[in-house]
């Protein structure tokens, strides 16, 4: 697989070619904000790399995954979810026609502040 799709938004925005709300940037990870947030905070994290969903995770994807898990909750905190265990956030993966995945670039949607959100 290539590292970047030319079809692929997210792949657009890893690159800098779609401009992005950054949230956090280094070499293997992008973190920007949803263009339609359904909650006081959300934003996304994806791999730079194009993974279409989780559905094509495989081993030599488990660093950045996991990486990404564990950056999670700081990024959560910086961008204004109230700690654990009052606070907290809440992670969600689309994935395929039934995930209702819309963006076929593997991405984890970071979810959290003050309640009530418009879904979830
Ligand atoms: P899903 O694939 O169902 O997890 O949804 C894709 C998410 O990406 C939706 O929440 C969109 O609002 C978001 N999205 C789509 N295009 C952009 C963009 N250019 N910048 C930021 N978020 C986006
Ligand atoms: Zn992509």
């Amino acid at each position: 697989m290539s590292a970047h799709d030319p079809n692929c938004i997210f792949c657009k925005i890893a690159q800098g070619k779609i401009p992005s709300r950054k949230v956090y940037e280094d070499e293997d990870i992008l973190a920007f904000h949803d263009i339609n947030p359904w909650a006081p905070v959300h934003f996304l994290m994806i791999p730079k790399l194009h993974i279409a969903s989780l559905a094509q995770a495989e081993p030599e994807h488990e660093a950045v995954l996991g990486r990404m898990m564990v950056l999670a909750p700081k990024l959560a905190l910086q961008e204004g979810c109230r700690p654990y265990p009052e606070g907290g956030f809440r992670l969600q993966i689309n994935t395929g026609a039934d995930g209702r995945q819309e963006v076929h670039h593997m991405h984890v949607h970071v979810i959290g502040g003050p309640r009530p959100w418009a879904k979830g």
